[in-house]
């Protein structure tokens, strides 16, 4: 690349921030990282009434929760400030007015009733409707009458007749004709520009080098190159990514479940592995690697990788990788993360060397943390009511209740339990009932802990102690 990489991440705080949305957050976070670039973060509130201070806080909360940090924006500042477009009013209307003088635009005073009757004439037509254009050639005295009659006026871009080729690092070329784009409004009655006014000037005078976003702005995107062309900006780069669907190909939104990260967050997914699924929606490494950690995927983000089909939200994809994470941090770090989820459950665990193994033997199974209580359910309980008929059933097998025999005699005799003296004592089991194998390790499992799969079985029996492991296995012997 041959000039400085600027991207932006620029949400409209209007709501909880979306799972679509924050994984173009994620991937112009990483070309910025990538391409040692500026990652900007911009508040795109030109909606009044929907914008709220609390969904803006929300979304730095979850930028900065996942570790999406950015150079230049709200809290941090910048040289190209300020970054919230509702603070900007100043310079888009001075910008509108450069186009008023230079004839590329104008003011538009007609009524709400007047605009819908031209459109219900065009539908009668079968046409699209474009504005007629009538306030175009309004003298000055008839401007000024129409504002001591109090009328309010809107600026209309006046669409030049021209072709536009998009040319989309993701999507390819798409050309757009802009004669079927009806003057398009820039300034609001109250003196506001809309979101693709507001939009081109806050990336041209930001340095934007790649707009990376959605690809459902690609229909806004000719009327934006348009306004850089009026105003003689260099024009960007545009990427824009294919959306989100759900399992069933429509685009992925709440009625799926899952989709605001707090959500994902309150449920126990790690950012990393929130991060690491999001970039591989529509993306993929070329060594095929799956498991990405953040440095990884910084050393091979390539926008040529983007492909343009939408991609499937997986929640048991996410769940796995979710996983795959937790067991890789390092321990104190997995214990500070685990530690609410268990205290949350009401468990106590301030023995810490008891915390930390119960941590380690439960880790295999976790993928979401919320799980995590009850993986580990078994180590705070003393009772055991095992319920399932088919673990009924292999209780009271001949073979097993052999087993439970030799094992509880065994144990009466040792000082202490630990993984090493009961794998011994599963070797002299094995020796003196002939057991083997499933038929020996499954029901001492399913005595200790109710169920079939689980833990690492000595690593359950150090935890419980002598004690516990003998009132177990009496509660199973008929
Ligand atoms: N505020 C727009 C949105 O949230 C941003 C569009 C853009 O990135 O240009 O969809």
């Amino acid at each position: 690349m041959d000039k400085k990489v600027r991207v932006r991440f620029a949400p409209s705080p209007t709501g909880n921030i979306h799972i679509g949305n924050v994984r173009t957050a994620v991937l112009n976070w990483l070309c910025a990282r990538h391409f040692g670039g500026d990652f900007i973060l911009r508040i795109e509130d030109t909606d009044a009434e929907r914008s709220t201070a609390d969904s803006e806080q929300g979304i730095l909360d979850q930028l900065t929760w996942l570790g999406l940090d950015w150079d230049e924006g709200p809290l941090k500042g910048g040289k190209y400030g300020p970054y919230r477009q509702s603070e900007r009013t100043q310079t888009y209307s001075e910008h509108v007015d450069k186009l008023i003088a230079e004839g590329k635009a104008y003011r538009c005073f007609c009524s709400v009733e007047e605009i819908e009757s031209e459109k219900s004439a065009a539908l009668d037509n079968k046409e699209n409707w474009k504005y007629s254009r009538k306030c175009m050639t309004l003298s000055d005295d008839e401007k000024d009458k129409f504002r001591s009659d109090g009328r309010g006026a809107v600026v209309r871009f006046k669409v030049p007749e021209e072709t536009i080729l998009l040319k989309d690092l993701v999507q390819g070329n798409i050309t757009f004709e802009a004669s079927t784009f009806s003057d398009f409004i820039i300034q609001r009655e109250d003196g506001t520009s809309p979101y693709n006014f507001a939009c081109v000037l806050d990336d041209a005078l930001m340095c934007i080098s790649h707009v990376i976003r959605g690809n459902d702005h690609v229909s806004n995107t000719p009327k934006q190159i348009m306004i850089y062309r009026a105003l003689g900006y260099n024009v960007p780069e545009f990427a824009h990514i294919p959306m989100i669907t759900g399992q069933d190909g429509v685009r992925l939104s709440k009625r799926h479940g899952h989709s605001s990260v707090s959500e994902f967050r309150s449920e126990g997914y790690l950012p990393q592995a929130l991060i690491n699924y999001l970039s591989l929606l529509s993306w993929s490494s070329k060594t095929g690697d799956e498991v990405l950690t953040k440095d990884r995927l910084i050393g091979e983000f390539d926008l040529s990788r983007v492909n343009k089909s939408p991609a499937a939200f997986d929640i048991v994809k996410l769940g796995w990788l979710n996983g795959v994470h937790y067991r890789e941090m390092d321990l104190a770090e997995r214990e500070k993360i685990s530690k609410p989820y268990l205290e949350n459950a009401g468990y106590d665990i301030s023995d810490e060397n008891r915390f930390s193994k119960i941590i380690e033997a439960a880790k295999n199974n976790v993928e979401k943390l919320t799980d995590l209580s009850e993986h580990a359910a078994i180590f705070f309980k003393d009772e055991l009511l095992i319920e399932g008929k088919e673990e009924k059933e292999l209780l009271g097998r001949e073979t097993s209740q052999k087993v439970f025999n030799v094992v509880a005699e065994k144990l009466e005799n040792i000082d202490e339990l630990t993984v090493n003296v009961f794998q011994s004592v599963m070797k002299e089991v094995q020796k003196e009932t002939g057991v083997k194998g499933k038929d020996l390790w499954m029901p001492v499992r399913v005595a200790l802990t109710g169920q079939m799969h689980g833990p690492e079985l000595p690593v359950v029996l150090e935890i419980f102690g002598k004690e516990k492991c003998l009132k177990l296995f009496m509660n199973v012997i008929t």
